[in-house]
């Protein structure tokens, strides 16, 4: 996202650009592809974009894209509370004063209107506080509130998740009104609404795209990059040429060692299903007290996600899938259907850990060298590991390099 991101933007300018991808396809941690268990295509991971997302959306108006994602007129938010069976919507109103707070039919049960000024605790976060340090564990709103919104928008356990980059997520969400946290669902998949689109405008404009080139080592003195070397040939960097470096963090540490990378990362695990929810059920349903945190109901498959999910992942996916199961059924009211067609994704650096500890060790988008920018979720845009995050650094690396200055 953050490379394709920056090549939309430069190329909109006229400026030549070579994209260089080591894989065979584009997307990275963000796309779909065809699931040969499944018989059908799936995203590698369920992806939740809101309103707010304000990166993304002018990246989705630049590829003409945003007329492929759909969702509710208003921000609302289904959840069953797994153990005890009660299901509510999460339901902020559209504008900046947060006057459903008043409304005890808009609450989430068991959560008295005072437990919710707790999060403005959140706002006065400083760099080394970790959610729970602000927000007391062990009440109804944790539970039903807290735990599974800082636990998907961290894809970290609040007891070591940064507060800080908590905060500035609900700062760009909650804090813009319920208007920005209106949930935006895709029509198709990943691919189809931020990538292939992406790909189609840089045809377009005579960008050349080169699949299968793996980056191995950079040439560079103290203040420039000189050469790329990949796998099949070099690339020398010309006097008026530039480079934004948009790899995931272990690489960028493998090719610029000097520099300083987070190393710790978290899992996600994703489980497709291939079966249809009722008609008319909620396009998603967050989970208390599951297995399973979200289940969303896709083109084909009905899809779970486990966020921060490192302790499942020496678990025998034979073993999660009835476990995940149980939690679609309950999500979708489908009592005890069997199990269908399963495929089970785990993504073990699916993001890196977003506590203050490796939030210190993010890099700025400029380093020494004057023709290189980096960009990518981990670098330090003061967001955690989002789609949102990895395009705001493409922009600013496009900003950068064609003005020298990134106000965006
Ligand atoms: C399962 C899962 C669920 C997620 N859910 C959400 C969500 O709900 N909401 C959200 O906002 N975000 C979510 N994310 C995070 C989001 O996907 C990432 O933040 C974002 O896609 C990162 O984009 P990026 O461009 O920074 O990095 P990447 O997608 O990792 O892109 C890096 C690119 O560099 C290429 N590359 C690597 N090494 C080389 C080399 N040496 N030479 C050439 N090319 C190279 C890779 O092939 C890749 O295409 C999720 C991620 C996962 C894995």
């Amino acid at each position: 996202m953050a490379g394709l991101a920056a090549a939309v933007r430069l190329s909109a300018t006229g400026i030549g650009i070579t994209l260089h991808e080591a894989a065979p396809h584009a997307g990275g941690r963000c796309r779909s592809y065809l699931d040969t268990t499944l018989g059908t295509r799936i995203d590698n991971g369920n992806h939740l974009l809101v309103a707010g997302n304000k990166s993304a959306m002018a990246y989705l108006d630049a590829i003409g894209a945003r007329g492929t994602l759909t969702g509710e007129t208003e921000a609302r938010y289904a959840f069953l509370d797994v153990l005890s069976g009660e299901r509510w919507n999460f339901r902020p109103n559209a504008g900046r004063v947060p006057w459903w707070l008043l409304l005890p039919s808009r609450r989430i049960p068991g959560v008295r209107l005072m437990d919710y000024f707790q999060g403005a605790r959140l706002m006065r976060a400083s760099e080394g506080e970790h959610v729970t340090d602000l927000l007391l564990s062990g009440t109804t709103i944790y539970r039903r509130l807290w735990q599974p919104l800082a636990t998907a928008a961290l894809n970290t356990e609040p007891e070591h998740g940064s507060a800080q980059l908590l905060a500035r997520v609900l700062a760009e969400t909650f804090g813009a009104g319920g208007a920005a946290c209106r949930p935006l669902v895709l029509r198709e998949g990943l691919s189809e609404s931020l990538v292939d689109p992406a790909l189609a405008i840089l045809a377009k404009r005579g960008v050349s795209v080169r699949f299968g080139r793996l980056l191995r080592a950079i040439d560079r003195s103290s203040h420039r990059i000189d050469i790329l070397h990949f796998e099949d040939g070099d690339e020398a960097i010309g006097a008026d040429q530039a480079v934004v470096l948009a790899v995931p963090p272990p690489m960028a540490s493998r090719l610029l060692p000097e520099i300083s990378v987070p190393d710790e990362f978290r899992a996600i695990l994703n489980a497709h299903f291939l079966a249809a929810a009722p008609d008319a059920s909620p396009p998603f349903v967050g989970l208390i007290g599951g297995t399973a945190e979200w289940v969303f109901r896709k083109r084909e498959v009905l899809s779970v996600t486990v966020s921060a999910a490192d302790r499942f992942m020496e678990t025998p996916a034979a073993e999660m899938a009835p476990l995940l199961w149980r939690d679609v059924c309950a999500a979708y009211g489908m009592g005890d259907a069997s199990m269908p067609r399963w495929q089970i994704v785990k993504e073990r650096r699916a993001t890196f850990a977003a506590t203050p500890e490796q939030q210190r060790k993010r890099p700025p988008a400029r380093l020494r060298w004057s023709n290189l920018v980096l960009a990518g979720d981990w670098i330090d845009t003061g967001l955690p590991a989002t789609i949102e995050g990895a395009i705001r650094s493409g922009f600013v690396a496009a900003e950068l390099l064609s003005t020298g200055d990134a106000s965006n």
